[in-house]
């Protein structure tokens, strides 16, 4: 309908595909995107390093589901994408980087002959070798990933291989993350008759093996939140941090330092934490469950090596380290192998991650100590002594959420009591259905149409 107002806030991959999908099917809307920030993108940022656009966090999405390569479709983008030059990658366990078995789904070998030495025991290679049915029927409802996999696969292949790539993806704990957040894949597979290793071994049939599972754009993520930006032009506003929100008979209020916007719609695209400040005053039940939703802080650092100092295999796109290995990294990528785009011939890019949802310890140290830290850490796990030519660290406060079992039922009961209480009012973001790019945007294109129905 025209002249409907609608405002945004929040001007990360959410919000700006919240705005997006508005201004594509409802030119007519008066859209406003109101951002705290001095630049949109929130967690993601590009910035240069050692000379090349270098993101400072998500460099990548997963491209096996469609939402981030559909925007980029959109947007003319996709031609543009690259996928990784090196695909194959490795876990450091007792004290070596052994490989990643392949095929695997989510860390579960598909099959144990592609199991290098040392990796497993010798019953968790057995059981591998079975259909994966669990001795008992998994309980009904959202599990965890820990109740759905050790079942199935057993306690070794959980830990030292899906816990440390799951929990890798959003520093957290898989045995205490939901599997029908971060795999819903393996939940329906682990409760097919046939057995999980069965059915993930029959649904990789149909998956191409050279097929990429990652795409990034070469002048790295922020420049697809800068074209996103772009096609917003003056209906985003920077520097207009969102301080409380109220409402009257004319509409919805927000609040910024600079004055009242009214608005017959608000869609609230920030952190669960932000959200649930917000909330509080307008409907205290949904407030407090958003507030209760863990967030893990993490850090990344990019380390540049002379190559006379350093060389990393070509073939290879990094490492994982499980949670249990006493190092302070928790993943190391090889950027310049993985990325043909980061490869600077006289320099070896590495970015390093510290952080994890029960490891804040990179958050107390000061910039040196912790430079000192993942140095010594790649010391022990690739041997080099040489210091890092360059180096930028990022830090990420409170940036990944974290997903308790049950997690989709009490979204929709915090969607339901707003409808009922604060209709016109919607919350989205990374803590809806994923951390991942590609689950923000989902996240994004369902508000817009929410939103979209209400105000109609
Ligand atoms: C280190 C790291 C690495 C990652 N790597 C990957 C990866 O490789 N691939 C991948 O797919 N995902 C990755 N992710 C996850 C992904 O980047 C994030 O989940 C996603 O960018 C979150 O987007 P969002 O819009 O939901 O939230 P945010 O990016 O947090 O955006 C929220 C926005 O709201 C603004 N805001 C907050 N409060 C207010 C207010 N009061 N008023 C107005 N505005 C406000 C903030 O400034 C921010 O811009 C990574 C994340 C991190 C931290």
């Amino acid at each position: 309908m025209a002249g409907r107002r609608i405002v945004v806030v929040g001007a990360g991959i959410t919000g700006l595909a919240v705005a997006h999908r508005l201004l594509g099917d409802h030119p007519e809307f008066d859209l406003l995107v109101l951002e705290a920030g001095t630049a949109p993108g929130g967690r993601i940022r590009t910035s240069p390093f050692a000379g090349l656009p270098v993101d400072e966090a998500a460099d990548a999405f997963l491209v096996r589901v469609p939402w981030a390569l559909d925007l980029c479709s959109e947007l003319g983008l996709a031609d543009e994408l690259v996928a990784p030059h090196a695909r194959t990658a490795s876990v450091w366990l007792d004290g070596a980087l052994r490989p990643l078995p392949s095929p695997n789904v989510l860390g579960i070998p598909l099959d144990p002959a592609s199991v290098a030495d040392g990796i497993l025991p010798p019953e968790a290679l057995e059981q591998l070798s079975g259909d994966g049915r669990p001795d008992t029927a998994l309980p009904d409802g959202d599990l965890s990933v820990g109740q759905v996999v050790r079942p199935c696969v057993g306690d070794a292949v959980f830990e030292r291989l899906v816990d440390a790539l799951l929990g890798g993806i959003n520093a957290g704990r898989a045995d205490d993350l939901s599997c029908g957040v971060m795999a819903p894949q393996l939940l329906a597979a682990a409760r097919r008759p046939e057995g999980l290793l069965t059915a993930l071994r029959s649904a990789q049939q149909g998956v191409d093996p050279s097929a990429p599972v990652f795409n990034a754009h070469p002048s790295g993520m922020g420049h697809l939140v800068d074209t996103l930006a772009e096609n917003l032009g003056d209906r985003l506003r920077l520097r207009s941090a969102v301080t409380g929100l109220g409402r009257t008979d004319a509409g919805w209020l927000v609040g910024t330092a600079k004055g009242v916007e009214v608005a017959d719609a608000v869609v609230l695209a920030v952190p669960a934490f932000v959200a649930a400040d917000l909330l509080t005053p307008i409907e205290a039940e949904a407030a407090d469950h958003l507030a209760q939703v863990p967030h893990a802080s993490v850090s990344l650092a990019a380390f540049a090596y002379r190559r006379s100092d350093l060389e990393v295999p070509g073939d290879q796109s990094g490492f994982l380290v499980p949670r249990d290995a006493g190092l302070l990294l928790t993943a190391c990528s090889y950027t310049g192998s993985k990325w043909a785009h980061l490869d600077t011939g006289d320099r070896v890019l590495l970015r390093l991650s510290a952080g994890r949802i029960d490891d804040p310890r990179h958050a107390e140290m000061d910039g040196d100590a912790l430079e000192r830290a993942l140095a010594g850490d790649l010391a022990t796990t690739i041997g080099v002594e040489a210091p890092p030519a360059a180096v930028r660290i990022s830090r990420w406060p409170r940036s990944l959420p974290q997903f308790a079992p049950g997690h989709a039922d009490r979204m929709a009961a915090i969607d339901s009591r707003l409808a009922e209480v604060a209709p016109g009012l919607l919350v989205t973001g990374a803590f809806r259905h994923g951390v991942g790019i590609p689950a923000c945007i989902r996240s994004g294109i369902e508000a817009a149409a929410a939103v979209a129905g209400h105000v109609a």
